[in-house]
């Protein structure tokens, strides 16, 4: 069956994430776009992912548990995970291997955690944005060892890219997914790195504002709709 996607979104955890990205209007809007599953991918902490869950448990909606993480190399890529339980397990490891720096709310925005009716139950008070000690070569892998599943995000993008640092995606990095934000770019891109014919193809909205959430456009041929079910398709070969 098809199930529409978007496997990039963040919330008001985000520094630069819009307050209005709260757990209950991500999922409501989300229903009301047609997506079927959707993944929260907040930078460097997954600490909202369990009101976005419970909340899309309430409403029919598959939430998978995710984080936006930063490489070493100032590389984005993108983490999913089974179960709540693994995710936090995740967020701890990426806390501990992370740069710790106080956050300025008034210059990068807050990073606020809610429950699933939308109250704030916590501010996390070191910035999230900046570089983590996991590298680009080691992320895939490292995510495996927590049951989950990493590609590198919006490949498309002229910073914080995978080709925009490195210039190609390397075959050790183990991924088997590759994320752009405009489809449109696929072919130009396809014929400078081959390596994109044998990665799975997805494209999210990577939406810190409601308004840049998309219509349900994208979809993943599954047999059934899980956490488990996505990251299995996204860690097999096309
Ligand atoms: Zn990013
Ligand atoms: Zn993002």
């Amino acid at each position: 069956m098809k199930y529409y996607y978007d496997l990039h979104l963040h919330s008001c955890l985000s520094p630069c994430g819009d307050m209005d990205m709260t757990p209950n209007n991500i999922v409501g809007l989300a229903k009301l776009l047609g997506l079927d599953v959707i993944a929260l991918t907040d930078h460097n902490s997954s600490l909202n992912c369990e009101a976005a869950m419970k909340v899309g448990k309430a409403n029919g909606l598959t939430v998978i548990p995710g984080m936006e993480l930063t490489t070493s190399e100032d590389i984005h890529a993108v983490c999913l995970f089974p179960t709540l339980e693994k995710a936090l397990d995740w967020n701890e490891y990426v806390t501990e291997h992370r740069i710790r720096i106080s956050n300025k709310a008034e210059i990068y925005g807050r990073q606020v955690i809610m429950n699933e009716d939308d109250e704030e139950i916590g501010e996390v008070g070191e910035l999230l944005l900046p570089a983590s000690q996991i590298s680009i070569m080691s992320a895939y892998k490292k995510a495996k060892e927590f049951g989950g599943i990493c590609f590198p995000a919006h490949i498309d993008r002229d910073s914080l890219s995978i080709l925009s640092v490195l210039g190609e995606i390397d075959e050790s990095c183990g991924f088997r997914t590759a994320e752009l934000t405009d489809i449109s770019k696929l072919g130009a891109l396809r014929k400078r790195h081959p390596i994109l014919d044998t990665l799975n193809i997805i494209t999210d909205s990577d939406a810190h504002y409601l308004e840049n959430m998309r219509d349900a456009e994208n979809f993943l041929e599954l047999d059934e709709l899980s956490a488990e079910s996505v990251i299995r398709a996204l860690d097999t070969k096309p």
